[in-house]
């Protein structure tokens, strides 16, 4: 069974403004199997957030319908970890305490908590961190606590969007890499919007290209074929 299906999805926004729909994503139909890291990569504006958010269960869809492991999305939910541009890191908290909130809020005992966080502290390199603050972070370590929050709950699937956008250049390549070697050790499927094509060729097993005005999705384009 595919980790992800979308069949004849198309997301119709209300524009306040101009007082009329807006055609955001026209009819989009894209399977992700299992362990794929699919980049999904297209111009600003072309509806790629609006398929994530959808996939994740933020947004509805206007038709179509959208399954994860074979189950229709009907809300966000457990079975997807987002990771986002802005880490949302409790600034109360510490690393640890962060990537293991969830494990608190479903009344995991603290020694079982600080175990668990501590294996994807050491996976994502910020071992030495843990009782940091996020104050104390730089840009690169609090997208890591992002990481490892979404990872530790061992979703279906984890939704990244653009989570390296905001990192200064050099940064942004460190991460990328780490990101691969992450998920050497880790594996699992992903997908991750990027509008950059040097950032979907480092990453991604797979490329789905968006077209724009409608928002469209083009053929997936595997990575692992030799070029003709
Ligand atoms: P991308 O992620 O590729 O930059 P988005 O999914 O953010 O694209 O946006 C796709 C289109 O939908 C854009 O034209 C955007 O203005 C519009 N849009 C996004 N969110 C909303 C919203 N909540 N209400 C109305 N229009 C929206
Ligand atoms: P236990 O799970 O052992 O009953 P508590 O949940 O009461 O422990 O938390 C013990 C201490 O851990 C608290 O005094 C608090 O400062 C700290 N703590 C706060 N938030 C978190 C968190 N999200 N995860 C782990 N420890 C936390």
């Amino acid at each position: 069974m595919a980790a992800i299906e979308i069949r004849n999805a198309v997301k119709i926004y209300q524009d306040q403004q101009r007082k009329r729909d807006l055609l955001a994503l026209d009819t989009v139909n894209l399977t992700v199997e299992k362990n794929d890291f699919l980049c999904l990569l297209g111009p600003s504006g072309c509806g790629k957030s609006t398929l994530l958010n959808m996939i994740a269960g933020f947004e509805s869809v206007s038709s179509g319908e959208i399954l994860v492991d074979g189950k229709p999305v009907t809300g966000p939910g457990a079975d997807r970890g987002m990771v986002f541009q802005q880490p949302t890191l409790m600034p109360w908290l510490t690393v640890w305490e962060n990537i293991a909130f969830h494990l608190k809020l479903r009344g995991v005992h603290k020694a079982a908590r600080r175990e668990e966080a501590q294996l994807y502290i050491d996976m994502v390199g910020l071992t030495g961190f843990e009782n940091h603050y996020p104050n104390e972070l730089s840009g690169g370590m609090a997208s890591r606590v992002g990481i490892a929050r979404a990872l530790l709950l061992n979703p279906a699937v984890i939704l990244m969007d653009e989570p390296f956008a905001a990192l200064d250049a050099q940064t942004r390549m460190d991460m990328q890499e780490e990101l691969v070697a992450i998920w050497q050790k880790h594996q699992g499927t992903v997908v991750f919007v990027t509008h950059s094509v040097e950032e979907a060729l480092v990453l991604g097993t797979k490329i789905a290209v968006m077209s724009c005005r409608p928002g469209r999705l083009g053929e997936l384009i595997p990575l692992d074929l030799p070029y003709p």
